[in-house]
């Protein structure tokens, strides 16, 4: 069979658990109800995305901060409404929902914080179209490797004094580079490479409610995304369920697969309940 483009995500998902990989790479089965983490993840990101597409031109020098974090704040509240509909769907309390609203308005104001210490200095030294405009990221960037069956979407692209660094916003509580995100941020490099024909300087993660870690990007990195994609090719030729051995670990207690992996439901019921599949 043709082999199948993979991301970091199936290949993360591959690692944690090829059951769950089977169900939702190979069948392709519906996934539930959108989780809190998930949707307001979203939320976050088109805020920030959309913040760069703004015309800073229009915007006082003096007053250009309060501006623009008043625009960002704005920007993430018009997101949050426009998905009321999914977020009701996910079935939480008015109270828990405002939690979250405040808790992701929070680190929208973080990430502000932290992008004014690079801003700032650059308006002071160039004046705020060309210093925004030096510091202005790329967003949502797609990448395709055909040679390596590897896709990704880049949260933003920096290219800051002849430095280019990769990131990925994350609004997790944990402030930790997991070997999954070590893995992601190789797969990004791997991918940049081989469109632009040279490495970026730096990969990282953006912790919204915290700070941004990087690595430095080196051959080593590469090889081991290389070796990554590699592998899970090798790995998922198959389509037969029993070639994908289920892994019980706590974290099948977030799984969305739960009920038809353990038996309590057929294939039929589950899709019947969820959808069809995607
Ligand atoms: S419930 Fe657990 S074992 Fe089953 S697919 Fe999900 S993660 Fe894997």
């Amino acid at each position: 069979m043709a082999q199948r483009i993979q991301s970091p995500s199936s290949i993360n998902t591959f690692k944690q658990c090829q059951r769950k990989y089977y169900y939702q790479y190979i069948l392709k089965l519906a996934q539930k109800v959108p989780s809190i983490h998930l949707q307001r993840g979203k939320i976050v990101h088109e805020a920030l995305e959309d913040l760069f597409k703004i015309d800073i031109s229009n915007m006082d020098k003096e007053y250009y901060e309060f501006e623009l974090k008043t625009l960002l704040q704005s920007l993430f509240k018009q997101k949050w409404t426009a998905e009321k509909k999914e977020l009701d769907r996910i079935g939480m309390t008015p109270e828990q929902l405002e939690f979250y609203f405040r808790e992701s308005l929070y680190m929208v104001n973080n990430w502000f914080r932290n992008f004014m210490k690079i801003l700032g200095p650059k308006v002071e030294k160039e004046g705020l179209v060309e210093g925004f405009n030096h510091v202005k990221p790329k967003t949502e960037v797609y990448f395709l490797s055909e040679e390596h069956q590897v896709r990704g979407f880049i949260d933003a692209i920096h290219e800051i004094d002849g430095e280019v660094s990769l990131m990925d916003y994350k609004t997790s509580k944990r402030e930790k580079m997991s070997p999954e995100y070590r893995l992601q941020l190789a797969i990004y490099a791997l991918l940049y490479e081989e469109k632009y024909g040279k490495k970026p300087q730096l990969v990282g993660i953006d912790f919204l409610r915290h700070k941004q870690h990087y690595l430095d990007v080196d051959q080593d990195l590469v090889d081991f995304a290389k070796l990554e994609c590699k592998f899970i090719q090798e790995q998922t030729i198959s389509e037969d369920i029993s070639d994908y051995s289920r892994k019980k670990t706590p974290l099948c207690n977030y799984c969305d697969f739960q009920d038809v992996c353990f038996g309590q439901k057929t294939m039929d019921e589950f899709i019947a309940e969820n959808g069809p599949n995607r």
